[in-house]
């Protein structure tokens, strides 16, 4: 006889969280699942996917520009925002609904409804008060923007959040922050039409990604019309009396825009979860402090994805799910492995990239080889469109590791996948030397820079 009500408790229901649960229950495991908002999570709802299909949206006057240049003549074209806003929604709905038929399929038992922690073993079900137990529990419930609550103003701003659902298409937009979100939505405004600003503390964008990556990104936006504005900071929001905001500036005046969004990372959702009463550990950022099973410091509470505040991407939490089921349900102890994370952002151009930036791999090695192209595709030959592709592969001398690998320009995600596979596989430079290129592709010039741009020796460019 059982003596929980589940084998499985797990809390949210987005990627990872789904993930665990539908594969528990695929396995013959009792499993409950609770969810207060919509399943899919924060990819599926109000993340990666809808923010790939606005950028698909912002490419078209792209495209039609670039048409001209291959003989076709586009007729007028106008933009309607609530179509895309409608077509993107009924796209998420049928997305979720997959993710709900996938866990009830599996067996697994749907509770809509936010669910706390009541102790070690045991949940509540805050709809109906009903307290339920589990032998294990996962805690996935992922996290959401940084209000930013320090600046005057905060609640006149936008996140991402609202960014997917706004009534009209502001004229101008101000986006504070530099990272993944802060490049993406500027580019999708601008790509719209919206007059786009961005302002960022830092010296340049994008902090944690290869320079060339981040100074090519930067020259690409500000030559497209979007303005950039570095080492500043908003320091106060204003509604104006005829409509509008004033966002005050440390360095660079008022600037008068229709919306401000604020893109200034994501905090994890454990405030008012039951960690305490359960007695579940949290760093200093509010973050679920895990071991490398995913465990918490209470037996049987794990805890996945955003939550834990690993690497804030998708494809982890998925991957730490697996870990889970695996170490937890298949007697085979599986620590998810964060090396070597292959990831895109998609900004306009895109970057993909894997590895260590070439100031990481200077600082961690004696020598490093780069070796870097910068070209025009082919595509912008006909178009005339003046955009530039990089690519970069930064190499450790001694042993001809390739470390890094970075590209800007189309499809770089794409590549970055791949590049991903040869990194995690320990290529070296001379496996890529040894690789046939396809041809007529951008990708080609990943194995046919044969010697190096430059060196760094001890810290040095040589
Ligand atoms: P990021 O961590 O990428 O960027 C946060 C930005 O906000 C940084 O530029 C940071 O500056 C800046 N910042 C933080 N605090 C302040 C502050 N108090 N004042 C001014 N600036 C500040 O977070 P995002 O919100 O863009 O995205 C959250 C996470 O979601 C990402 O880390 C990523 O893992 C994931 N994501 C992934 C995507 C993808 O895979 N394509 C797309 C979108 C999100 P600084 O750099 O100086 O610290």
């Amino acid at each position: 006889m059982p003596t929980f009500d589940y084998d499985l408790f797990v809390i949210g229901g987005g990627s990872g969280g789904v993930r665990a649960g539908r594969v528990a229950a695929s396995l013959g495991k009792r499993v409950a699942i609770a969810e207060e908002y919509r399943f899919g999570g924060t990819c599926v709802i109000r993340g990666c996917v809808p923010k790939k299909l606005f950028v698909y949206a912002s490419q078209y006057h792209e495209h039609f520009e670039d048409a001209a240049g291959y003989g076709w003549t586009v007729g007028e074209s106008q933009f309607d925002w609530k179509a895309l806003v409608a077509a993107k929604d009924r796209e998420i709905t049928r997305l979720e609904g997959l993710y709900r038929r996938g866990l009830e399929n599996a067996g697994a038992e749907i509770i809509e409804s936010r669910a706390e922690l009541a102790g070690p073993n045991s949940v509540r079900i805050v709809k109906t008060g009903q307290i339920v137990t589990a032998e294990r529990i996962v805690i996935a419930v992922g996290g959401g923007p940084n209000p930013h609550a320090s600046l005057p103003g905060y609640e006149l701003c936008i996140s991402s959040n609202e960014a997917f659902h706004l009534e009209s298409l502001p004229r101008s937009i101000l986006i504070a922050g530099g990272g993944y979100i802060a490049v993406e939505f500027a580019n999708i405004f601008h790509g719209l039409g919206v007059d786009t600003t961005l302002i960022y503390r830092g010296k340049e964008i994008l902090s944690r990604f290869d320079h060339d990556m981040r100074q090519g990104l930067h020259e690409a936006m500000e030559a497209k019309g979007i303005r950039i504005i570095c080492q500043d900071v908003i320091t106060k929001v204003e509604k104006m009396a005829a409509g509008g905001l004033h966002a005050e500036t440390k360095n660079s005046g008022t600037l008068a825009v229709d919306t401000v969004m604020l893109a200034l990372g994501r905090d994890p959702h454990t405030v008012g979860l039951g960690l305490e009463t359960a007695g579940v550990k949290l760093n200093e950022r509010g973050a679920i402090i895990v071991d490398e099973y995913s465990r918490t410091n209470v037996p049987n509470i794990f805890a996945l994805g955003d939550v834990t505040d690993r690497v804030q991407l998708t494809p982890v939490a998925i991957h730490e799910a697996m870990c889970f089921i695996e170490t937890e349900y298949k007697n085979n102890p599986t620590s998810p492995d964060h090396d070597l994370i292959a990831t895109a952002v998609f900004s306009q151009p895109e970057i993909g990239t894997v590895g260590l930036s070439e100031e990481e791999a200077a600082k961690r090695y004696p020598e490093i080889e780069v070796y870097r192209a910068q070209f025009r595709p082919m595509k912008a030959t006909l178009s005339g469109r003046a955009e530039k592709m990089i690519m970069k592969l930064v190499v450790n001398s001694a042993d001809r590791k390739v470390l890094g690998a970075h590209v800007l320009g189309h499809d770089a995600g794409e590549m970055a996948q791949l590049l991903g596979i040869t990194l995690k596989a320990g290529c070296t430079k001379d496996d890529f030397d040894r690789t046939m290129a396809v041809h007529p592709t951008a990708a080609e010039e990943l194995v046919t820079m044969y010697n190096p741009s430059y060196r760094i020796r001890n810290g040095e460019r040589v």
